[in-house]
């Protein structure tokens, strides 16, 4: 039976997909739950009052919700949503947030720049709105880290900043540095604070407007 509590939904898990040795995709039931491609919602063991901010993965039109969880050895809340299973709960709250791709921005030229899980919001936009033209570019510091990149096609552009592999060795700020981006872009940036604040600076000094640039911060 559905149990709701303020503002939180206990769902079922329906499935877990283990991508890495350290990331998973967590997809459980969404009783209804609306929100906006590039939000985030609240996800947290049933009953444990821990509770963590995840984007969700998944599209707008399917009937669950998906996040994509990366464990931290040491965290109190993202290890075990990665070791749950079918058939045990979570508890979700939401949806947040305005890292969204309002009109007109979608039919904009779009650059979305993430650094490892900071991947989802964009998964969850190319999943909504199949039309969508973008770029993507993905930093990881390991090959095997580009999540479900196949799903993106040549959309996708992983930069790995350790070990061989990818389509550029470095970080993403690096690439950047190399890159033409037309001023009528409107850049996405979500992952940790360093790269945000650094790419933030790049494409300011390549000529885009602070209203262009949209960000999300993880950590
Ligand atoms: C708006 C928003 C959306 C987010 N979306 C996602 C998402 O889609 N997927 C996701 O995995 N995380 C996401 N996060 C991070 C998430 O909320 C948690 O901070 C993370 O899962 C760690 O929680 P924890 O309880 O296990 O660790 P905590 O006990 O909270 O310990 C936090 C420590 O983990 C580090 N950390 C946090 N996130 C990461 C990460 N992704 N990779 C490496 N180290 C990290 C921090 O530096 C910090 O030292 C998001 C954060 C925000 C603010």
């Amino acid at each position: 039976m559905l149990k709701t509590t303020k503002k939180r939904t206990t769902c079922k898990v329906l499935d877990i997909r283990r991508l890495t040795e350290s990331t998973a995709v967590l997809r459980f039931e969404r009783h209804g739950l609306d929100f906006e491609p590039g939000q985030y919602i609240r996800v947290g063991i049933e009953g444990d009052p821990e509770i963590r901010d995840y984007s969700v993965y998944s599209g707008s039109g399917d009937d669950y919700l998906e996040v994509l969880v990366r464990r931290v050895e040491d965290g109190l809340v993202s290890k075990q949503l990665c070791d749950l299973g079918p058939g045990e709960q979570v508890d979700v709250g939401g949806p947040y947030g305005h890292f969204k791709l309002v009109e007109p921005i979608r039919s904009a030229p779009l650059l979305f720049i993430a650094t490892g899980t900071g991947i989802s919001p964009y998964h969850s936009f190319a999943a909504s709105y199949p039309e969508l033209e973008y770029r993507l570019v993905h930093g990881t510091a390991r090959l095997e880290e580009a999540y479900e990149a196949a799903f993106y096609g040549d959309r996708y552009f992983h930069c790995v900043s350790r070990g061989e592999g990818g389509d550029f060795q470095g970080r993403v700020t690096d690439y950047l540095r190399t890159l033409d981006v037309p001023t009528a872009t409107n850049a996405f940036l979500c992952g940790n604070c360093d790269m945000i604040y650094e790419a933030f600076d790049l494409l300011q000094e390549k000529g885009l407007p602070t209203a262009q640039i949209h960000t999300e911060v993880y950590f």
